[in-house]
Parts: C-alpha cells; sequence; structure tokens
C-alpha cells in the first residue's frame, strides 16, 4: 500500500529496530517509547484497522495474540511465577482502533508495552 508508514517498514524502505520477523510478522520497537519494552506486531500484509479483518485474517490474528507472551518473556516481562531473572512483573497489549480509539498509524498494529509502572496510554 502507498504511502503507508508500516507498509514501508515491512518492505524495508523505511528502517525500524527489528526484533521478529517472518513471512507474514514484523515486530519491531516503538519510536516513541511509552514504558521500557515497547514494541509494535505488525501483519506485513496491510490491513488498516482491526475492523478491515474479516474471517480470512482469523488465523493471522490468532499468530500475532499467540505471539506475544513469547516476546513478552524474551523482552523480561514474564508472568511466571518462577520469573526469577525477569526484571519485570507482565506487559499489556493494546490495539488502537479508529480516530477515538486513538489510532495514529493506519495499518494494523498490536503494541506489546510492559516494564516497571507508571507510564500511560
Ligand atoms: P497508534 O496510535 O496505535 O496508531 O500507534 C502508532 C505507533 O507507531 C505510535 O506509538 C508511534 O510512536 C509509532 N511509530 C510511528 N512511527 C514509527 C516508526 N517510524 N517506527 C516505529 N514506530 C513508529
Ligand atoms: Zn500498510
Amino acid at each position: 500500500m502507498e504511502n503507508c508508514l508500516f507498509c514501508k517498514i515491512a518492505a524495508g524502505t523505511i528502517p525500524s529496530d527489528k526484533v521478529y520477523e517472518d513471512n507474514e510478522l514484523l515486530v519491531f520497537k516503538d519510536i516513541s517509547p511509552i514504558a521500557p519494552v515497547h514494541l509494535l506486531l505488525i501483519p506485513k500484509k496491510h490491513i488498516s484497522t482491526l475492523s478491515d479483518c474479516t474471517d480470512h485474517e482469523t488465523g493471522l490474528l490468532g499468530k500475532m495474540l499467540a505471539l506475544v507472551p513469547k516476546l513478552a518473556e524474551q523482552h523480561g516481562c514474564s508472568v511466571k511465577s518462577d520469573n526469577k531473572g525477569s526484571p519485570y512483573g507482565g506487559y499489556k497489549t493494546l490495539i488502537n482502533s479508529g480516530p477515538d480509539g486513538g489510532q495514529e498509524v493506519y495499518h494494523l498494529h498490536i503494541h506489546l508495552i510492559g516494564g516497571t509502572k507508571p507510564w500511560s496510554k
């Protein structure tokens, strides 16, 4: 999709601080983090908002959500009871949708936000 920031990041024409990539998904650090850990998970294909997903995207959405706890664990946000050595005790998962939902970039993304509070959003 032309003129979509996250499509350009997915294509590599705009740089990002990548932390995960596979054939369908890309995960990179938010450029303006609101917490010690702030990652964005995107599908490589353009989907504007969560509301633009159809039954066809059920598998993709499930894959994105299932990746969240793995990334959280890797970035020190364990929620497991024996999280010895993990600096943070949890994380927040957020999808902003539409103008009144606070969405700024119209390419579907999941925020993974973690670290010691306080932080907002
Ligand atoms: P949202 O308000 O849910 O649409 O979130 C968009 C997010 O994209 C914000 O948290 C921005 O800080 C982040 N963002 C904007 N441009 C970039 C960029 N070039 N690289 C990484 N994150 C970005
Ligand atoms: Zn896009």
